[in-house]
């Protein structure tokens, strides 16, 4: 017998409700509040799926709780392994949509990388998730719950316990986060609560091509992210022809914008840059990127092009690369070089565009594009 379909109720998801909104409903439905905040955590903090696992709540206000409130889930349709032990997991979303999620163990730390959006409309010409064109936002339950998906997954993998957390999150994974402002916001609440998945602020970093209102935005919320910005060009004539975003808000708008971000004690804006053969990676544009950073609290992230069928971009030579990075650091300005992880299951910064295998399980929305025939800068805020 096949499943039914979906049925798409207009009941809120817990996954996507903050704790005091679990409260309220549980209160709309004639049930004391702590009935709420028991459903939450078990949603939240321990990853249930069903009313059914709720062992603390008895069976007549798991049907009250029920009638009002359904837990969504995303499905795990795929997990690939990289022979260096990165872990990508591809969920599908009740309305049947793809999006992919990176699992990367590093010594004691295991960071997980989550998706913001169903593809993403920023169109940056290096990116194999732009070709897929933006379908839609996640909403805060489907960002919280590839956590969950994710935690549920190593628990499975290692019954005592005693083996990988995720110790990190970054939300560079598929589309642009800040794109999707208010429920990354609902998500890093979420996420960071207590008696939900418990996740430190310090140690979770929202990634942003550079949409510069939403990081004004941003710096005046109480939970704060770290912030990574995908610079990847030292001037605005090579960011215009691999960033259209660049057009609205240029380089010195942008550095403005994150000038002005507020910082905690000690810490720094981490610099996105992509190097690609021929277009951003000479001596002269490390010259270039060491001046114009001067000053900021900052790192640079360099990660060498990751190939991938959609774009044409090349990586540089291991010696060209450890050129570059000289160049900056005998300038001043620090840098580390980030070495490609699960490249062999396309898991890598840049590849996230449902592939198995090397196929794409959904074809493509747009074409590729030549650096040099970037179309316009999508209309973005
Ligand atoms: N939209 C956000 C979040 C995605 S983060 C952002 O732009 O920051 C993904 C990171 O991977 C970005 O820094 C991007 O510049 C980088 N990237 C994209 N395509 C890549 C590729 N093919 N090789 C290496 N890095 C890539």
């Amino acid at each position: 017998m096949s499943a039914p379909p979906p049925t798409l109720d207009d009941r809120p998801d817990l996954r996507a409700l903050t704790l005091d909104e679990a409260q309220a409903v549980a209160v709309t439905l004639g049930l004391p509040r702590f009935r709420g905040e028991q459903a939450w955590r078990w949603v939240h903090g321990k990853g249930a799926t069903s009313w059914d696992e709720m062992s603390n709540i008895g069976p007549a206000v798991r049907d009250r709780l029920a009638a009002g409130i359904r837990i969504g889930t995303l499905v795990v349709a795929e997990v690939q392994r990289s022979r260096d032990g990165t872990i990508k997991l591809r969920f599908t979303t009740r309305d049947g949509f793809a999006i992919e999620s990176v699992l990367i163990p590093d010594g004691d730390k295991t960071t997980q990388c989550i998706s913001s959006q169903v593809g993403c409309a920023v169109d940056c010409q290096f990116c194999a998730t732009a070709k897929l064109g933006l379908t839609r936002n996640l909403d805060p339950g489907e960002i919280a719950d590839q956590v969950y998906r994710a935690k549920a997954l190593l628990a499975a993998e290692d019954p005592g316990g005693s083996g990988r957390r995720i110790t990190n999150l970054v939300y560079m994974g598929m589309g642009e986060p800040l794109h999707n402002y208010d429920n990354v916001m609902r998500s890093l609440r979420i996420l960071t609560h207590d008696l939900g998945a418990g996740l430190s602020q310090r140690r979770i970093t929202v990634s942003t091509a550079g949409l510069v209102p939403r990081l004004e935005k941003l710096g005046a919320e109480d939970v704060r992210p770290n912030l990574a910005v995908s610079l990847n060009a030292s001037n605005d004539r090579v960011r215009d022809a691999i960033m259209p975003i660049n057009k609205k808000w240029n380089i010195g708008k942008l550095l403005a914008a994150i000038r002005a971000y507020p910082l905690e004690h000690r810490r720094r804006v981490t610099f996105e840059y992509v190097l690609l053969a021929d277009v951003n990676d000479s001596l002269a544009a490390a010259g270039e990127l060491a001046q114009l950073l001067r000053g900021h609290r900052c790192k640079v992230n360099l990660i060498p092009f990751n190939p991938h069928p959609e774009a044409a971009y090349r990586r540089p030579s291991s010696e060209a690369i450890e050129a570059f990075q000289s160049e900056c650091k005998r300038l001043g300005l620090p840098t580390y070089l980030r070495t490609p992880r699960g490249d062999d299951i396309d898991a890598a910064c840049g590849q996230l565009a449902n592939r198995s295998n090397g196929e794409l399980l959904v074809p493509l929305r747009r074409k590729h594009v030549a650096a040099s025939s970037a179309p316009p800068a999508p209309d973005v805020e």
